[in-house]
Parts: C-alpha cells; structure tokens; sequence
C-alpha cells in the first residue's frame, strides 16, 4: 500500500482517481486505508494518486510492502465484495 506523508496540502486531487476508493479527508492531511489500496493493481499500470499529486507525497508505505501478487489477490477481493 501507499501512504500519504505530512507533507500533503489537503488540495483533495488524488481522492476522486482513486479506483478503490481508499483515499479519504483525515483529520489534518488526507489518508489512505491500506486495506483498500492496491497500488492500483487490478485498475491501473500506474498509482493513480502518485500521478496527481502535485507535492509527490505519496510514496509507498515501508511497513506495508506487498508482493504483486498479494495485491492481485486483494484486487480481486475488493472486486468480489462490491
Ligand atoms: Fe488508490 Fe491507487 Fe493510490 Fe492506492 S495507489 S490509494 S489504489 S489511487
Ligand atoms: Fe494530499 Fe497529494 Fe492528495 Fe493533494 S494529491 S490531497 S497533496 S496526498
């Protein structure tokens, strides 16, 4: 998964592109869920988010590193359930 890091200005770009819809408004900057975000695995060849973002704070998240194919799998969950 990604994380959006303090350095976020709240500008609500990335919200609206995400396919998993696991971006939302936090209490100061905005927040990603990671049980959602499947780097865009499944939708896009690229994170969408990371693409929009106009102060690139979107890196990915250190301590949720996930192979390719545990994204797929969590693609196809989140795919399933809807
Ligand atoms: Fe959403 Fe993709 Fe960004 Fe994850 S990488 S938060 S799925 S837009
Ligand atoms: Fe924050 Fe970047 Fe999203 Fe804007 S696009 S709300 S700066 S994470």
């Amino acid at each position: 998964a990604l994380i959006i890091t303090d350095d976020c200005i709240n500008c609500d770009v990335c919200e609206p592109e995400c396919p998993n819809g696991a971006i939302s408004q936090g209490e100061e900057i905005y927040v990603i869920d990671p049980n959602l975000c499947t780097e865009c695995v499944g939708h896009f060849d690229e994170p969408q988010c990371q693409q929009v973002c106009p102060v690139d704070c979107i890196p990915l998240d250190p301590d949720r590193v996930e192979s390719r194919e545990q994204l797929m799998e969590k693609y196809k969950l989140l795919t399933e359930a809807s």
